[in-house]
């Protein structure tokens, strides 16, 4: 299957959790969990328009200031999501700091934060100091936090002994080119095949025209032909890949349900794999999942794929033990 989001995760199976998915169709990306995130470089985080952060425990937040100490002077402003109490928590960061001489910034965050039955937004502004401009707005959570033509998150909170968010990100439908009609039309592959899947899926008009400029022999060639032409000839729709993000929740009933439901046949699923089953009975008292219950848990949500992350340090010198238990549970292809 073609691949629409490219992701990985920033850091080793033992590091901090933090998921890079770029768009490639936007030159944008998103991040899921915001550990620490010093090996991404600036261009990387510059492409940052949303950020996903699972809980505010260090290991998943610790990563705010080093994004926004990049972002500080860009136009553009981002957005964060993040469970119940996460409002508070930008702001004491935000507080931190002395923000005098940055009036000139237009640089602004704004926080979601998802409750189970609504989402409050609030806004911090770099030209007033970050000082949070008003009491939080309120409008009423579906399970989608946030819904564009391209693609939306779902989330969901889990039971960590807080509340902690997990997250699934859908593409709404895949757009692949008929190569071979393509070239019977004798149109040329080039950068306007993007422009077209992206016109389509702003839901343009099928009388827009789409430009095509290509060179041969040396020359300069254009073309322009309607939208509506183009998609019927060339362009086929298959379901959209669906990438699901778990971590840091106990194994229980409801916490597994909530996890399939959101990660059922997601393309891959992201799920931490703190602890081998042999410390079992540690992991429930830290709220975390084991190797084989993230193994299980992605086998009946019936993914294709399982990678597993957020090893406690402890198993530094046995990964291998934690992967092979996952993959055994999975019955299918388990990375790390
Ligand atoms: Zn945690
Ligand atoms: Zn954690």
């Amino acid at each position: 299957m073609a691949r629409s989001f490219h992701a990985f995760l920033v850091n080793d199976l033992f590091g901090d959790p933090a998921l890079y998915v770029s768009l490639p169709w936007e030159r944008r990306s998103l991040l899921f969990d915001l550990g620490d995130i010093s090996v991404l470089s600036a261009g990387r985080l510059l492409k940052l328009t949303d950020v996903f952060v699972s809980h505010a425990h260090i290991d998943h937040f610790v990563g705010f200031d080093y994004l926004l100490r990049v972002l500080l002077g860009r136009p553009k402003g981002l957005r964060l999501y993040g469970p119940p109490g996460f409002i508070d928590h930008v702001e004491g960061k935000l507080d931190g700091y002395t923000w005098n001489l940055v009036e000139d910034y237009s640089f602004a965050i704004e926080v979601h934060e998802v409750h189970e039955h609504r989402v409050l937004t609030a806004r911090f502004a770099c030209p007033e100091g970050f000082r949070r401009r008003e009491n939080p707005t309120s409008h009423p959570f579906d399970g989608v936090v946030l819904e564009e033509p391209q693609f939306r998150v779902r989330a969901t909170l889990l039971d960590h002994r807080i509340p902690c968010l997990a997250f699934a990100l859908e593409e709404t439908v895949h757009l692949n080119v008929d190569r071979v009609k393509l070239e019977a039309m004798g149109l040329p592959v080039g950068p306007w095949l993007m422009d077209l899947k992206r016109a389509i899926r702003g839901g343009a008009q099928a009388e827009q025209p789409i430009r095509i400029v290509w060179s041969e022999a040396g020359s300069r060639r254009e073309l322009a032909l309607p939208l509506g032409e183009l998609r019927h000839h060339i362009v086929r729709l298959s379901p959209g890949q669906k990438l699901a993000y778990v971590t840091d929740a106990v194994d229980s009933p409801a916490n597994a349900a909530k996890i399939v439901s959101l990660a059922w046949q997601a393309d891959i699923l992201y799920c931490e794999a703190a602890y081998p089953a042999r410390d079992s009975a540690r992991a429930a008292a830290r709220f975390h999942l084991t190797a084989a219950q993230a193994g299980r848990l992605a086998a009946e949500a019936r993914v294709r794929r399982l990678t597993i992350f957020h090893f406690s340090p402890k198993y530094r010198n046995c990964p291998g033990d934690l992967l092979d238990e996952a993959m055994a549970a999975f019955g299918g292809r388990a990375t790390g």
